[in-house]
């Protein structure tokens, strides 16, 4: 492995690590907890949706990230359209903040009576091109609201 990629490497485990300790951040301001499960059928759609929007082009990064220096990335499925750096997931938020969107479950649309805050981290991955050159994709955090009802459903099979 040459340095360039091994400093890529490195670079994206310490995006990764510092992605996850403002997930626990956020976990502990929430009251919830931060731990390993299987994604649920929503989350699992929701991510999915993620996915379809980075293979069908409708997704794509805001200007600030890079595939050669990955940091902490942000998708909501409110505003799909792009990956963010942690100020424009920031910028997002504010525009929402206090807005009907704020209280509409992200499933079912329906105006929420109990927010359920979910958070999903996705890992950094590292790909090498066919010039041996490294570049990143950063890890990604998804967050998303759901009702009562639909955070029922979001259960994983027992
Ligand atoms: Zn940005
Ligand atoms: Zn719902």
């Amino acid at each position: 492995m040459n340095t360039a990629t091994t400093a890529l490497l490195d670079q994206a485990g310490a995006a990764v690590n510092h992605s996850l300790r403002s997930l626990a951040h956020l976990a502990h301001r929430l009251n919830g907890t931060l731990g390993h499960s299987e994604p649920g059928p929503i989350s699992t759609h929701i991510l999915e949706r993620l996915h379809t929007g980075l293979t069908r082009g409708t997704t794509g990064f805001c200007t600030h990230l890079s595939s050669t220096a990955p940091q902490p990335a942000f998708w909501v499925p409110w505003a799909a359209g792009k990956i963010r750096c942690a100020p424009c997931a920031d910028r997002a938020y504010q525009r929402i903040k206090n807005t009907r969107e704020d209280r509409k479950c992200d499933r079912c649309r329906r105006t929420m009576v109990t927010t359920n805050t979910l958070g999903w981290q996705l890992p950094a991955v590292i790909l090498t091109l066919p010039s041996g050159h490294a570049r990143s994709l950063p890890p990604v955090q998804v967050h998303f609201a759901l009702c009562t009802p639909c955070r029922q459903l979001d259960r994983p099979a027992a």
